[in-house]
């Protein structure tokens, strides 16, 4: 077998970004990933037509143009733009927190009666703990309630934050929560970047880009033969967990799951929305995701005749199932520095990308931290 400048370990965003740098620069590059398929998270299966996300939604959003002129050099983006809807207790309210949302809750119409209300429910909390001695919030729920109030913590953060969490809001720390962002706009747009979209055709389209001409190998595991992948390169970008690239010496990362419950259902139309949020406690799931709307706008919806659908359970995690959201807690930051201080005894070993970092990671930032890291690996 061939010798490599860089073993890529991962086809994620993370890996395929350094990958296609470095390919670009003239180095020898092999990617593996013991994944069946390339992409990781970002990875669409097309069902009937329509582009499922796999492994839970993505919305590409960024206010860096350098990183959506590099995306949109290896496929368009549509102007699909996140305006989720919460379902409590069969009730809609808009998301984020905005106009439309306060208007459905209170029927108010001016953005000067929105804040009084607000500031009423938040000065009433904080004369109840005051009266009880409490003036720092003790857990998320005095947080969330003296951000916002008790009308929106009730119907649009407690049980959601629940079922996230497997926790009681008034188990969890108050840090979790440090800004609750309201807006006295009528504006349902999610996200406050520049630029938004989906890649037209999907996400793979994108991992098609960056891996073009560059070698792969899919179903290939790092830890089943790791004396031989390690033997292959000069350098090895690792993007998988850091703790197991070290064995679970030092003990293990923690982190919160996600199960996805897919139906397929004859009907062109489902929810019309690609997000609806279930935000009481009673419903399991914590979301509904519809596909085509990502990508189907108009009339395009109803040419297509079915849909697919995901609900999502938020889960514990354990070893064998899927490792999505890093729990920053004291613990496990402390593990992760221990870990980081024994990586550097690796040189040649970059440590990149949501595992490898043990880090939450947007999309845009995750290939931001690919080229900086690569450009820095150059000098
Ligand atoms: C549920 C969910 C929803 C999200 N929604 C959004 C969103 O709307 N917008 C947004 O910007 N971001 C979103 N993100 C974040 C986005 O998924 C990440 O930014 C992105 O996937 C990070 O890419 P990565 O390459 O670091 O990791 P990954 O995509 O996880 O890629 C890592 C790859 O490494 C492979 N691998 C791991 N270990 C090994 C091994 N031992 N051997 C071989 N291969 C290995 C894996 O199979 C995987 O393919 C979301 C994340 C989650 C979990």
């Amino acid at each position: 077998m061939s010798h490599y400048d860089y073993l890529v370990v991962g086809s994620g965003l993370y890996g395929a970004t350094f990958a296609h740098l470095a390919k670009q620069a003239g180095k020898s590059v092999l990617v593996i990933d013991k994944r069946p398929h390339w992409g990781g998270n970002i990875y669409c299966e097309n069902i009937e037509g329509i582009n499922v996300h796999k492994y839970g939604a993505h919305i590409f959003h960024t206010n860096n143009k350098e990183v959506w002129d590099f995306v949109n050099s290896f496929v368009e983006f549509n102007r699909y733009t996140n305006s989720p809807v919460a379902n409590y207790k069969g009730k809609l309210f808009n998301l984020p927190f905005n106009m439309n949302t306060f208007y459905q809750m209170w029927h108010i119409t001016t953005p000067e009666e929105a804040q009084h209300k607000i500031e009423e429910q938040r000065e009433e909390i904080r004369r109840k703990l005051l009266q009880n001695g409490i003036a720092e919030p003790r857990n998320l729920e005095e947080q969330a309630l003296m951000l916002v109030g008790t009308d929106i913590y009730e119907a649009l953060i407690k049980g959601y934050t629940e079922k996230q969490w497997g926790r009681k809001c008034t188990e969890l720390p108050a840090f979790i929560i440090k800004r609750l962002p309201v807006r006295f706009v009528f504006d349902n747009n999610y996200f406050n970047d520049r630029y938004q979209g989906i890649p037209i055709g999907g996400y793979n389209k994108l991992i098609e880009g960056l891996l073009y001409g560059i070698e792969t190998i899919t179903g290939a595991d790092f830890f089943g033969d790791r004396n031989h992948w390690e033997s292959i390169a000069d350098n090895i970008v690792f993007t998988g967990k850091i703790d197991e690239f070290f064995n679970y010496q030092l003990g293990h990362l923690e982190y919160r799951s996600v199960r996805f419950e897919q139906e397929v259902h004859e009907i062109p139309n489902y929810q019309g929305n690609a997000v609806v949020n279930y935000t009481d406690a009673e419903i399991a799931y914590t979301r509904i995701i519809e596909h085509k709307h990502f990508e189907m706008f108009g009339e395009d919806i109803a040419k297509c005749p079915h849909t697919v659908i995901s609900k999502e359970y938020s889960t514990e995690w354990h070893n064998g199932i899927e490792p999505y959201y890093p729990i920053n807690d004291e613990r496990n930051n402390q593990l992760l520095e221990e870990y980081k201080t024994i990586a550097k005894q690796r040189p040649n070993v970059i440590f990149g990308g949501r595992l490898a970092e043990y880090r939450y990671y947007d999309m845009a930032p995750t290939i931001e931290q690919a080229i900086s890291t690569y450009r820095k690996y150059q000098k």
